[in-house]
């Protein structure tokens, strides 16, 4: 620590800067750690790849393509620095990206439709560490799409049960990536809840913007997913371009036809490096950002 200064930083600051630095000085093979090297070797901010930062006042972004393929490197965050008894649920990520393409999501700007996982037993280890220290608390895996290749799910979740873990999980997927024998697996080693990503119940407008989900098959879900027992909500966004009265009532339509448990209801907000910010504040100009409060 002590080749850091940390007098520059504000101080309602410094708390979160101490947490950073202890993490990415532990893991020299993590991007952090890349970058606490090259500081080291006294390289300047804007010759190290994938960082963002601040230079006069202005952000400056050092893109890069390149993605750290085995994320086990990363190791677990470091939960002894943080309040952990005053968290009822705990996230665990057990892989990064999504492999699809839906026009307003960020997973696709951010992850450029890469997956990338964790191993089972990685991820198996940091809950069963959770549970030891801290206690019996709800996991949520905060994957995009949780059971998008059913392989990896089944070796996680087999591995749970395999070590006697019985914990209480929930999880966020697509409806188009499940399967009665997964959703059996799921309800058998404590799925208390799934949320789909569902958006709308337009299927023009869900074709528009590349969800690859059909109407059919998200009340069919829907269904599947009751009778195996595992709660369900279901996540809708309001005002993608071309919204109407009609398409906000055929969304009302499939939640009435789907009988979810409950629901998130969200409005669009185009966000940067999407196909939806592209076409809302580029092509259309429907806004001027300078302008915006
Ligand atoms: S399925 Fe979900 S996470 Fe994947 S691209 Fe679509 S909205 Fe994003």
């Amino acid at each position: 620590m002590d080749k850091y200064s940390l007098y520059s930083i504000p101080f309602q600051h410094q708390f979160s800067s101490i947490l950073l630095l202890q993490y990415v000085q532990s893991r020299k093979a993590s991007p952090g750690g890349a970058l606490v090297s090259a500081l080291e070797a006294g390289k300047i901010l804007a010759d190290i790849h994938g960082i963002s930062f601040l230079e006069n006042g202005v952000m400056k972004n050092n893109a890069t393509d390149r993605l750290v393929r085995e994320i086990d490197d990363f190791g677990m965050p470091v939960y002894h620095l943080l309040p952990m008894t005053s968290y009822k649920r705990y996230n665990i990520v057990s892989m990064r990206g999504c492999p699809f393409d839906c026009g307003y999501c960020a997973s696709t700007a951010i992850f450029k439709k890469r997956v990338r996982f964790r191993s089972p037993a990685d991820v198996v280890n940091e809950i069963e560490y959770l549970m030891d220290t801290y206690g019996d608390r709800h996991f949520w895996f905060s994957d995009d799409t949780f059971t998008v290749y059913h392989s990896h799910t089944k070796e996680l979740l087999s591995l749970l049960e395999e070590r006697n873990l019985r914990i209480r999980w929930s999880c966020l997927t697509s409806v188009n990536t499940v399967k009665p024998d997964l959703l059996e697996l799921m309800r058998n080693t404590g799925c208390k809840y799934i949320s789909y990503g569902i958006e709308s119940g337009n299927s023009a407008l869900l074709q528009q913007w590349s969800k690859k989900i059909a109407a059919k098959c998200i009340v069919e879900t829907s269904h599947l997913t009751h009778s195996v027992g595992i709660p369900h909500y279901g996540f809708f966004i309001f005002g993608f371009p071309g919204e109407t009265w009609d398409t906000v009532y055929d969304t009302y339509k499939l939640i009435y036809d789907c009988q979810m448990d409950g629901g998130g209801m969200n409005i669009l907000i185009p966000l940067p490096g999407t196909r939806m910010w592209e076409f809302v504040y580029e092509k259309k100009k429907l806004f001027d950002l300078d302008k915006m409060e």
